[in-house]
């Protein structure tokens, strides 16, 4: 049982990276970007209002989001879990630990992949290419970034802090399988 959070900008790579742990060490995959996204599908007014929010750039309500979460943690969590995009407030976080500790688990892992401005600017356009997101251009980038600024960074500050232990900083410019590589070595040690 291997519970993981990945912390990171958007562009870092964490998605990518939570992918192929949840591969390797079979447990799901929690991506709170994919969930919604596949809720737009739906085209209801739930699906309508986050189209809005998500393609402008900027945060689903916390309401939502931990709903999302524990709904899912409560149905697969059986071989642990890895989680990206996911907290991403404090409120979050708070919600999160509360959760945890009714269900009397506790986090394993956590990565914070770092990477600065310039490169996940070109990585993002580059995706944008490839996947056709909305919220994948230059004007909506900016607002992502801050959103990340503003409210992530003091979420990933506060697992650092109080959780040091588990916390590793994992340098995102690398490439993908040279970051890989470096998450299972931290994987392999405990
Ligand atoms: P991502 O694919 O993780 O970059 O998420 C895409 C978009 O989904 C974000 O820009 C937000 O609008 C929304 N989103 C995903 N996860 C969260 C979250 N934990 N809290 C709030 N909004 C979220």
């Amino acid at each position: 049982m291997t519970r993981i959070i990945f912390f990171g900008p958007p562009g870092a790579g964490k998605g990518t990276q939570a992918k192929i742990i949840s591969e390797q060490l079979n447990v799901p995959h929690l991506s709170t970007g994919d969930i919604l996204r596949k809720k737009l599908l739906d085209k209801d007014n739930l699906a309508n209002e986050l189209k809005k929010i998500m393609s402008s750039g900027n945060l689903v309500s916390d309401e939502i989001l931990n709903s999302i979460v524990s709904t899912r943690l409560k149905n697969e969590e059986t071989n642990g879990f890895i989680l990206d995009g996911y907290p991403r407030t404090l409120k979050q976080s708070e919600f999160l630990n509360k959760f945890l500790l009714q269900m009397s688990n506790s986090i394993d892992y956590i990565f914070n992949i770092q990477i600065n401005f310039e490169t996940l600017r070109d990585r993002i356009i580059k995706r944008s290419s490839e996947e056709s997101r909305e919220d994948d251009n230059i004007q909506v980038i900016e607002t992502r970034y801050n959103e990340y600024l503003n409210s992530t960074q003091k979420v990933s500050s506060y697992y650092k802090v109080n959780y040091p232990n588990i916390f590793h900083e994992i340098d995102g410019s690398l490439k993908i399988n040279e970051i890989t590589k470096k998450i299972k070595e931290i994987l392999k040690k405990s």
